[in-house]
């Protein structure tokens, strides 16, 4: 366990704005975390839930940092429990382990359940929060259970996945610090085959039909693909942006909204919560954000996607900045689509004391009507 205090984070986000963490803990070793809760309890906070942070590509920091202690999971390993001959493997996977090396291993090691879920940034650890997804692929196919400390009850907690609230982008560990992720239990399938292929791009990258299943690689060679084209793979982010993803989630519609919007070749399809939802990127589009647009100092929206990024080296961007830029976008969308969006990302840090209950006015202008906005924050 290694404790720093007044730490930056912004370098440990993929956005890279935010001010320092009063103390920073790093654990590296599953077994110090008895010691960390000990930390935190004799600590000047005395129990406050400590914010927990993975590798940082979906948070946005606060510029003043955070005053609560962080604590950066940065664990390793995976522990298999399968009996040969059976289809089914168990796996437990620590929660600072890298998604990808993650999908990369249960590729190789022929495993169907998370070859989609390749090219996604990130630590297992935080996947349950949002229930990580895409290309038709989300956590919950896979997970079992989530071991983690509950710092309400103040003990460990092995959670069913069916008691984690899992929904599209959500779960019940979503916008609270009651529990910090210890590890996953996921259940795969042997397969040499993928999934069936259910997404038109990904189908067309492979030259297959949809419905198709072909060798666990190619899939996730082709959502590779297509994610580098997207420019929704860290490493090909375009030069000079700094990326959090998506930033907002494809809101769900009404089913008379859905003939509407499908109407206008809007990208509509059905999710495995039931829900029907409308493409965000499509929206930002259709409000007029096109690539390279300023929309806040130092925030545009991304050349590669219809994504808000900060600009780099990060000057002018700052996470206040950041945060208007989202509401601006939001409020262009809901005026010229009638669609309200939501933030994907997570507010982490001071957020809370610095807005609790009021609106803050922000020194930026939506150029669609050249008046200052205000910026309503929950935490
Ligand atoms: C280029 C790019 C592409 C992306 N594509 C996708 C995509 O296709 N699908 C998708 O779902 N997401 C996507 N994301 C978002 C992001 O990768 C995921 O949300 C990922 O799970 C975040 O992991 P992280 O370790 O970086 O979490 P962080 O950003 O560090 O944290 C995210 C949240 O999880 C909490 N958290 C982290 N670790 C723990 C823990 N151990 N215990 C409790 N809480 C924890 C944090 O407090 C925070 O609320 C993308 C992001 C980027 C930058």
């Amino acid at each position: 366990m290694h404790v720093t205090h007044d730490a930056p984070l912004a370098p440990l986000t993929t956005l890279g704005l935010g001010g320092p963490a009063a103390t920073l803990v790093e654990l590296t070793d599953p077994g110090d975390f008895t010691e960390f809760v000990a930390f935190v309890e004799a600590g000047a906070e005395r129990g406050r839930p400590p914010v927990s942070l993975g590798a940082g590509s979906n948070a946005l920091v606060h510029d003043d940092g955070c005053s609560a202690p962080v604590l950066r999971m940065a664990t390793h390993g995976i522990r298999r429990r399968d009996r040969s001959g059976e289809e089914r493997v168990l796996l437990e996977v620590q929660a600072g382990h890298s998604l990808s090396d993650l999908v990369a291993t249960t590729v190789g090691e022929g495993l169907t359940g998370m070859e989609m879920l390749t090219g996604i940034p990130g630590t297992v650890g935080a996947t349950p929060i949002q229930n990580v997804g895409a290309y038709g692929q989300e956590v919950s196919d896979t997970l079992v259970a989530v071991r983690a400390w509950d710092w309400q009850a103040r003990r460990r907690v092995t959670i069913p996945a069916a008691a984690c609230g899992l929904g599209h982008r959500t779960s019940r560990f979503k916008g609270t610090r009651r529990w910090t992720v210890l590890s996953l239990v996921f259940a795969l399938r042997r397969s040499a085959l993928s999934a069936p292929i259910g997404y038109r791009q990904v189908a067309a990258e492979l030259d297959v039909d949809l419905g198709a299943r072909v060798p666990l690689a190619e899939a996730a060679r082709a959502v590779h693909a297509v994610r580098r084209g997207k420019g929704m793979l860290l490493e090909c982010a375009h030069p000079g942006e700094r990326s959090v993803g998506s930033v907002f989630l494809s809101p769900a519609i009404s089913p008379a909204r859905a003939t509407e919007l499908r109407a206008r070749n809007a990208p509509v399809n059905s999710f495995p919560d039931g829900s029907t939802r409308v493409s965000a990127s499509w929206l930002i589009r259709e409000a007029g954000f096109g690539p390279g647009r300023p929309v806040a100092p130092g925030v545009r929206v991304s050349s590669l996607h219809y994504t808000l990024v900060a600009e780099e080296p990060v000057g002018s961007a700052t996470a206040a900045g950041f945060a208007a830029a989202v509401e601006i976008v939001r409020r262009r969308v809901h005026r010229h689509t009638g669609v309200q969006l939501t933030a994907e990302i997570d507010y982490l840090g001071d957020w809370e004391q610095h807005s609790a209950g009021k609106e803050a006015s922000l020194p930026f202008s939506d150029a669609s009507h050249d008046g200052s906005v205000t910026l309503r924050i929950k935490g």
